[in-house]
């Protein structure tokens, strides 16, 4: 099915990403980019981050190509998609589509990943050796300047399971992995593509790919079912562990005053949903039991704040029975979460964000000693991962510290001030709707990029081909999950990734889809399926009956933009 995502091979990968950086200074469309000053950073579970701040476990950490896209503008904290036992094809037929709506107020329906927790696991490998070998190659920073942090959910027998732990126990020593070699067997067979990569240097590129985790439990999950796991896996599998906590905490009658203060009374949510999820005063003494338990153990504890909140379809924003809000809206909810974790533990416990963060908070959230701050929803929006760049930009330079403390008053500072001012109010004119009563065309739309920068897995590519004025979107079959974010900011009537040109990696991936497209044969020719002509063609022969813009376009992608290819 074309809403299944392939994982690109790692050569395919570096390819890509090395020939776009050559040509076009970009990397997977990401024009941005932020580079860190050697020695910067702040210390962390273990390792060290250059900013504290980075991509949420979500869609934009589910692919390797998320990962690199997301180092290169300038991310150096990557919380990985949350695996759980449920996986692969199991877990996507779960999964509605369209799955994401960031409207006015953003909206999903998604989960975990989609991939095998074998095939994810993959990709945070490939990811990890390819931002190693691109931060010496580029000069981007220290090569351990990165941590990436594992999610696993939902429940303890699942996280026990030998396919989930598998998973952990891959990232935490990935030497033995196929994905391993795969990574180093390709940076040593092409030692010549870097000017500051050797032989030495890749060898010495640490398979500690993770050591630290951030657990995430469903709406409903029981408190002792949440203190067993964290307990689990601080103990028996020696990671430095967060667990995440619901905006549910603060009651309904605090959520629903305070969203109702901000223009968000449309919101609908149930009372049961609260009542079910983890209550203020069970929490907070198992945080405290869970302090002492990191602490006997040597490792890490911390609260990430904060999960969605769980709210009702109203308007049929997706094909669900309910979805979870995230982004700006959650801001508010989050920061009173934070306030009282910060009050109670007198800013002693390490607090790390995420809910409506952005460029224009980060300063504020980090210098509150919040941090790291995830991102998921703002890089679903117009200009996506190029935000880390203006993130890092309005950080400054990070240093480190040697005591962990939440500053308590500023804490309360930005409390206050979100609901006191207009940043975290409703907008009065609704976002993200489309203004050209046309319908998008197969070639030649406006270009204006949108749905290149909002798509998590950079699966809308511009194209230079002689003979156009415009550039040219190509869609890419193989990197889409069919979320549906691209479709909400084009401007026109149409979905991106059902209706311009797309490029697949394989006859049954084809097959499987209905978009008008093209494949690259064994022979150099290209099997085509147009609404008017299908059939394989020769595309340097003029006469060869395919529109010649389509021809053109193909050929420009053989011969300028081979790695889309497959
Ligand atoms: S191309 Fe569009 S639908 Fe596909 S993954 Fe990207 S944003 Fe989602
Ligand atoms: S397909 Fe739509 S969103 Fe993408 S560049 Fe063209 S007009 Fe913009």
């Amino acid at each position: 099915m074309s809403d299944v995502m392939k994982p690109m091979p790692f050569g395919q990968l570096m390819d890509w990403a090395l020939t776009e950086h050559e040509r076009q200074g970009s990397v997977f469309g990401v024009r941005r980019s932020a580079s860190y000053a050697p020695g910067s950073g702040i210390d962390l579970f273990g390792g060290r981050i250059e900013a504290p701040f980075g991509p949420a476990a979500g869609p934009n950490t589910q692919l390797a190509q998320n990962l690199v896209a997301g180092y290169w503008a300038g991310a150096r904290f990557f919380e990985l998609k949350t695996v759980q036992v449920m996986d692969g094809a199991e877990l996507s037929a779960c999964i509605p589509k369209p799955c994401i709506a960031p409207g006015d107020v953003c909206y999903n329906c998604e989960w975990s990943t989609e991939l095998t927790c074998a095939d994810a696991q993959a990709e945070y490998v490939k990811g990890w050796f390819a931002c190693k070998l691109l931060s010496r190659e580029w000069g981007l920073g220290a090569d351990d300047g990165f941590i990436f942090n594992m999610s696993v959910g939902y429940d303890l027998a699942g996280i026990k399971s030998a396919k989930v732990d598998g998973f952990i126990e891959g990232l935490k020593d990935a030497s033995a992995t196929p994905a391993w070699e795969e990574c180093r067997s390709w940076a040593l067979a092409n030692l010549d593509r870097f000017e500051y990569v050797d032989a030495a240097f890749v060898e010495g590129i640490s398979p500690k790919v993770s050591t630290s985790m951030t657990v995430s439990t469903m709406h409903g999950c029981p408190a002792g079912e949440i203190e067993s796991i964290v307990s689990y896996l601080l103990t028996e599998k020696g990671l430095d562990t967060c667990v995440k906590v619901n905006p549910t905490l603060m009651g309904y009658d605090f959520v629903r005053s305070r969203l109702d203060s901000l223009g968000y009374d449309a919101l609908s949510m149930e009372r049961s949903s609260f009542e079910n999820d983890l209550a203020w005063d069970d929490a907070e003494s198992m945080f405290r039991r869970l302090i002492e338990v990191a602490k006997s153990n040597g490792r890490q504890f911390g609260i990430k704040v904060c999960n969605t909140l769980p709210v009702n379809v109203t308007y049929n924003e997706l094909p669900a029975d309910q979805m979870y809000m995230s982004g700006v809206a959650l801001f508010p909810l989050a920061i009173a979460v934070v306030r009282r974790i910060a009050e109670r533990f007198e800013g002693k416990v390490h607090i790390s964000f995420s809910a409506g963060a952005d460029e224009n908070n980060i300063a504020d959230l980090y210098h509150a000693g919040i941090w790291p701050v995830t991102l998921a929803t703002a890089l679903l929006r117009p200009t996506g991962y190029d935000r880390f760049a203006k993130m890092a930009e309005n950080v400054g330079t990070v240093e480190n510290v040697s005591r962990r403390r939440v500053d308590v008053a500023a804490v309360v500072a930005l409390d206050e001030a979100c609901v006191a001012g207009d940043a975290y109010r409703r907008p009065e004119r609704a976002q993200g709707k489309r203004s050209l009563p046309a319908a998008l065309p197969l070639l030649d739309c406006l270009a204006c990029r949108a749905c290149v920068t909002v798509c998590p897995n950079r699966a809308n590519v511009l194209l230079d081909v002689p003979g156009f004025k415009r550039k040219q979107i190509l869609h890419v079959d193989g990197m889409c999950n069919e979320c549906g974010n691209c479709a909400v900011f084009c401007p026109y009537e149409g979905r991106p990734y059902k209706g311009k040109l797309t490029v697949f990696w394989s006859e049954g991936d084809m097959d499987a889809s209905d978009n008008e497209g093209f494949l690259k044969l064994a022979d150099g020719t290209f099997r085509v399926r147009l609404a008017e002509v299908s059939g394989t063609f020769d595309v340097d022969d003029e006469s060869c009956g395919l529109p010649d813009d389509v021809r053109r376009v193909i050929q420009a992608a053989r011969d300028n933009y081979a790695y889309l290819l497959g």
